[in-house]
């Protein structure tokens, strides 16, 4: 089946007429072809949302009928929710409970939260004055939205990362292009026409689908473009964020992480181990905010480790549409390729590997999918690659610590800074560690747990600004203050 972008509310394909596979992760096979996006596509794209800026279309209807819009996307999201779980398991792989139970609900709240927010866009008085004369001023800030916002999306939460972007950019009044990954085209597509059909007006939402060494490009670098949000590797938000220098363009980026979750020995264990698999395997380790290094005090490490791997070695590897899998295939064989090195790299730099490490062997139409199995490294180094760098697959590296001042070095030894968490029953010392993980967001007893509500993002190379949450929506917002002399004599210095 032949996919076209979306744009001005239109279905259109590429001006050059050009094409590429979307492929099954679970048998390699390519099921769709979808328009690639060329110059004069982005162009297009750009400019219909511009239009859609500058024509108010958005903006003249009420701020509590835009809430009710968002509302109804999101509503429009749960009652197709079967269709869109079908879609994001047959592009990206993930397991219908993943899609069902973890993505779409928080897609749902997302729009639900942001509906909220879309009638309170507004600014503040603030007191002002100026030195030597009378004090009848009246001084505020107006918020407007920043103008067209790019868009660009990674592949491991196809219907998610959109739902991050476009919900909060409708509240400000921000006109989108979205352009997602090029592995997990058709959800965005698929949100797009939800938006549509829920009420948003055309040319508000717009999908580009195309490689992001060109399309993405060509949409970062373009004059009309004012806001750049991505989500994606952080060598690839440093290539944007040059990009985006030219025009000083706003830039809100997600990258990547290399998550502690540290389990100390007053931690309730099972309940640890259990954080410590779904911090990792949930969406087979595809996750920014993985738990890929677990730090585990060394009194109770042997005991960890044993209930651990039983239970990772436990786990049930298949194809995403099987609701009795709980890991499903990778993205894709460059992504499997690339975790197959690292477990190999493991293995030769001495870590000892406990579980996993191969590929299940599945029957046709599966023998050809991109599946590993759910993998454990004991006895991990801090300086193995294993330890540093983001591997996003299946794959734990179980560290152990004694004192707490060492496992803080070791927890904040990476370049990246996103999320972390804590296990233990004393409350003073949850807080100490939270303190001093240099991270954008810290569980403690829990992993994974993400609300619309609350503000998402990195320290140090995991990103710059937040997503979710208020902040979320300023990301989309200009300031402007507006001073009003009410003074019977104005001041003039002339
Ligand atoms: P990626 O950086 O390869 O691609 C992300 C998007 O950027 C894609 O749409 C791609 O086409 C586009 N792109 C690539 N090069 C570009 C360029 N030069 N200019 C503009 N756009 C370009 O990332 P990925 O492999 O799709 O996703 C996995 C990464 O995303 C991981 O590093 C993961 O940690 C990160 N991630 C972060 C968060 C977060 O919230 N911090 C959430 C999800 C994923």
């Amino acid at each position: 089946m032949d996919y076209g972008f979306i744009i001005g509310g239109e279905k259109l394909f590429s001006a050059a007429g050009e094409f590429f596979p979307v492929v099954d992760p679970a048998t390699g096979e390519p099921f769709a072809r979808v328009a690639k996006a060329g110059p004069a596509d982005v162009d297009r794209a750009v400019k219909t949302a511009r239009e859609a800026l500058e024509d108010r279309r958005w903006s003249i209807i009420s701020p509590l009928e835009r809430g009710r819009i968002l509302n109804r996307t999101g509503e429009l999201i749960r009652n197709n929710a079967d269709e869109l779980a079908g879609l994001m398991s047959k592009e990206n792989g993930m397991t219908l409970n993943t899609a069902l139970y973890v993505e779409i609900p928080l897609a749902v709240d997302t729009f639900s939260y942001y509906s909220g927010l879309a009638a309170r866009t507004g600014g503040e008085t603030v007191p002002f004055a100026v030195d030597g004369a009378p004090p009848d001023y009246l001084a505020l800030t107006i918020k407007e939205p920043v103008g067209v916002a790019a868009q660009i999306t990674p592949w491991n939460f196809p219907l998610l990362m959109p739902a991050w972007k476009i919900a909060p950019a409708l509240a400000a009044g921000c006109p989108v292009v979205l352009k997602p990954s090029s592995e997990t085209p058709l959800t965005a597509l698929r949100l797009a026409e939800i938006c549509l059909e829920a009420g948003v007006p055309e040319g508000m939402v717009n999908v580009l689908t195309g490689p992001g060494g060109t399309v993405g490009r060509a949409l970062v670098t373009h004059p009309g473009v004012s806001k750049i949000t991505f989500t994606g590797e952080t060598e690839t938000g440093r290539s944007i964020l040059r990009d985006a220098a030219g025009d000083i363009k706003r830039v809100t980026l997600e990258l990547g992480g290399k998550s502690p979750n540290i389990i100390f020995e007053d931690a309730d264990l099972e309940a640890a181990v259990s954080g410590a698999l779904f911090g990792i395997f949930l969406n087979q380790g595809q996750v920014c905010q993985a738990g890929s290094r677990i730090f585990v005090q060394e009194s109770i490490y042997d005991a960890f480790i044993e209930a651990f791997i039983a239970r990772a070695g436990a786990l049930t590897v298949g194809p995403g549409s099987d609701m009795m899998s709980d890991l499903g295939p990778l993205i894709n064989q460059s992504q499997l390729t690339k975790v197959q090195n690292y477990i190999a790299a493991g293995k030769t730099q001495g870590a000892r590997l406990l579980t996993g490490g191969g590929r299940p062997a599945l029957t046709a139409p599966y023998e050809k999918g991109f599946f590993i199995e759910p993998t454990v490294f004991g006895a991990v180094d801090p300086e193995m690659s294993i330890a540093r760098e983001e591997i996003f697959g299946p794959v734990a590296a179980v560290l152990p610590f004694s004192s707490e001042e060492e496992l803080i070095r070791m927890a904040n030894g990476t370049i990246y800074g996103l999320a972390g968490a804590v296990w233990t029953r004393d409350i003073k010392r949850a807080f100490r560690v939270a303190r001093a993980v240099r991270s954008g967001t810290i569980w403690i007893n829990t992993y994974q747990l993400l609300s619309p509500t609350a503000p998402f993002g990195g320290y140090k190379q995991s990103g710059l600004g937040r997503e979710l949450g208020s902040q979320g929506l300023e990301a989309y917002l200009e300031t402007k203050t507006v001073i009003v002399d009410l003074n019977e004599s104005p001041v003039s210095y002339f």
